[in-house]
C-alpha cells in the first residue's frame, strides 16, 4: 500500500502509547485494513520498546534524528506547561530518553547493516575474482603442460610450413595424434585491418574440402603460438596443414590461396 510511508515515523511513538490522537486514529484505521507490513512494524516497535532497558548507544545522533528528538521534547514541554489540560499521554519523562535511545538504535542499526552488506558484497566479489584468477592460471598451466608434452613426445610429428632465411616467416607445427597440434610462428607480417590468419587441415581423401581450424594473429613481434587441443581431423587422414588470410572471425572455406603450407608426410 502506497500510503504506508506516512506511518513510518509513528510506529515507535505508537508502541509507547505516545502518538497524538488524530495520528493514532489514522494509524489504527490503517492497521484495521489488515496491512501486514505496518502490523509487523508495530510489532517490531513494541518489541524494541520492551528491549529499551538494554540499549546503551554510544554514538552521536544524526541531524535528522536530533530534529525528531527536539520536536518530541518541545511537544512534551508544551504538554507539561498545559498540565492542567488533559495530558496528551501518560508517558513518563524517562521514556523520552528511551525513545531517543530507540531512535538512535534504529538509525545506527540500519546504517551498519547497509555498510556490512556493502562490505560483504565487496568481499564476495574479491573472492570470486581470486577464484577466477586461480582458474585462469590452472587453465594456462594445463595448456602449457600439454604444449610441453606435444613438443617433447617422440611420437609427435614436425610439420614445416615455412622456413626461409633470417627475417623471413618461420611457421611450424608439432602434431601429436592424441594431444593435438602446437603451431608456432615467427617473423609474421601483421594481416591487414579486419583480417586474420586461419589454419586448415587438408584431407588426404581426393576431392575433400579443407577443414577449418584455429584463427590467430601475430603479436607486435610477429610471433604466435597456438595450441590446437582438438584438431578437427585425424593426422592419419590429413595430407597437409595450410594457413590462409581470412576476414575477421574466420571462414568455413578458404577465400584466399594459402600463404604457407606443410605436408604431414
Ligand atoms: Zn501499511
Amino acid at each position: 500500500m502506497s500510503n504506508c510511508d506516512q506511518f513510518r515515523e509513528w510506529f515507535e511513538a505508537y508502541a509507547l502509547g505516545a502518538l497524538d490522537a488524530p495520528e493514532r486514529v489514522a494509524l489504527e484505521a490503517h492497521l484495521a485494513t489488515g496491512c501486514k507490513d505496518c502490523a509487523k512494524a508495530v510489532e517490531e516497535a513494541r518489541w524494541l520498546v520492551s528491549q529499551l532497558a538494554y540499549l546503551a548507544p554510544e554514538v552521536a545522533p544524526s541531524d535528522m534524528l536530533k530534529g525528531r528528538l527536539m520536536r518530541t521534547v518541545r511537544a512534551e514541554v508544551a504538554t507539561t506547561k498545559d498540565a492542567v489540560a488533559a495530558p496528551r499521554s501518560n508517558v513518563p519523562l524517562w521514556m523520552w530518553g528511551a525513545v531517543a535511545a530507540l531512535l538512535i538504535f534504529a538509525v545506527v542499526t540500519e546504517r551498519e547493516t547497509l555498510q556490512l552488506r556493502k562490505e560483504l558484497r565487496s568481499a564476495e566479489y574479491q573472492a570470486a575474482m581470486y577464484q577466477k584468477g586461480i582458474q585462469d592460471v590452472e587453465v594456462k598451466l594445463k595448456l602449457a603442460e600439454r604444449e610441453n608434452m606435444i613438443l617433447t613426445d617422440s611420437a609427435s610429428v614436425k610439420i614445416m610450413l615455412a622456413e626461409a632465411g633470417p627475417q623471413q616467416p618461420r611457421v611450424n607445427a608439432i602434431w601429436h595424434a592424441k594431444l593435438g597440434i602446437v603451431l608456432t610462428a615467427e617473423n609474421i607480417p601483421a594481416p591487414a585491418q579486419g583480417w586474420v590468419l586461419q589454419l586448415w587441415l587438408i584431407p588426404k581423401e581426393t576431392g575433400a574440402k579443407p577443414v577449418p581450424s584455429h584463427v590467430m594473429w601475430p603479436d607486435e613481434g610477429g610471433k604466435f603460438t597456438v595450441l590446437v587441443a582438438n584438431p578437427p581431423g585425424e593426422m592419419s587422414a590429413t595430407k597437409a596443414l595450410a594457413i590462409t588470410e581470412e576476414p575477421e572471425g574466420g571462414s568455413s572455406q578458404p577465400t584466399t590461396t594459402p600463404k604457407w603450407i606443410g605436408a604431414t608426410k
